[in-house]
């Protein structure tokens, strides 16, 4: 019995421990891209999700639906277990808009993506713009605002904690696609894995520093190309470090927290050297990587 005790002790001490994260994706559906259409990124996905049993949480832009015209993309998500969030019906920047505005986009978005299924009442904000930047229009109030608007939808938020430069990776990428140059998708993939893995314990310790509770981190992908062909491995990658990939339910159930990080802006601003496109640009096109070639 005192092993067994023991055995269970040291199970939940090593649970506490762990680093809990949740894998989001924002704008889906993105259009084709050089590598890949758009229906074979939502089964790379999926097959990734599966093969790790996990789950994620695709925020879906109503326009892009409407672009893509195919309701079978959102509908393969779901018919595979993964969950589908509201981003939005056109993606504005909410500092720049009405709050009357911003209530229309949730609820015009959820009424068009609810025509394929279950969606999930969380609501990404699009440019994580949470209607506090004064440069464009916002202010604290309507920051204070926008979280009523949720409030009384019955929205949940979902944050975002690591921030990803996987864009820009995509995008020189997509350009050297583009110019027909070879591209070495191993040595790509390499790099930026090692990124990925640079940036989540950045944001890790970050947080420790500024909330004093174990909160469940989130990461956000962009539906693109480059996410596809890397997402089985970056499951692994996240496995492998030893952190946990939690369910996206688990990451908004507790939002109590939020606020505390929001007023600590300063810190979070804190930023690593490889959170930028030119130290990124100076690693994907150094010369011994040879990653993109003519
Ligand atoms: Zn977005």
């Amino acid at each position: 019995m005192k092993n067994f005790y023991l055995i269970c002790m040291s199970f939940i001490c090593l649970n506490t421990n762990a680093v809990n994260i949740a894998i989001t994706f924002d704008d889906f559906p993105m259009p084709n891209g050089a590598l890949f259409t758009v229906k074979e990124r939502a089964q790379k996905y999926v097959d990734a999700f599966t093969q790790h049993n996990a789950k994620a949480a695709f925020f879906c832009v109503g326009q892009h639906c409407k672009n893509r015209k195919d309701d079978s993309l959102v509908k393969l998500l779901l018919t595979n277990g993964q969950f589908v969030g509201n981003h939005s019906m056109s993606h504005p920047r909410l500092s720049a808009s009405t709050l009357a505005d911003f209530e229309k986009e949730i609820i015009s978005n959820e009424e068009l993506l609810s025509t394929f299924g279950k969606v999930q009442k969380w609501f990404l904000y699009p440019y994580l713009d949470y209607g506090d930047n004064a440069e464009i229009g916002g202010s604290q109030e309507k920051l204070m605002g926008a979280l009523d608007v949720l409030t009384k939808l019955g929205y949940k938020e979902a944050y975002s904690t690591i921030k990803n430069f996987d864009w820009q990776i995509n995008k020189r990428m997509q350009e050297a696609l583009k110019k027909q140059k070879n591209v070495d998708f191993d040595k790509l993939k390499k790099l930026y894995l090692d990124f990925l893995k640079g940036w989540i314990q950045h944001y890790i310790d970050l947080y420790k520093t500024v909330t004093n509770k174990e909160i469940v981190h989130t990461i956000n992908f962009q539906d693109n190309d480059l996410n596809a062909f890397c997402m089985a491995d970056i499951l692994e990658m996240v496995k492998q470090a030893g952190w946990n990939i939690v369910s996206p339910e688990i990451a908004f159930s507790d939002l109590s927290w939020r606020l505390e990080v929001q007023n600590n802006s300063e810190l979070l601003a804190n930023k690593c050297d490889s959170l930028n496109c030119d130290y990124i640009d100076k690693e994907l096109f150094d010369f011994n990587r040879s990653i993109f070639l003519d």
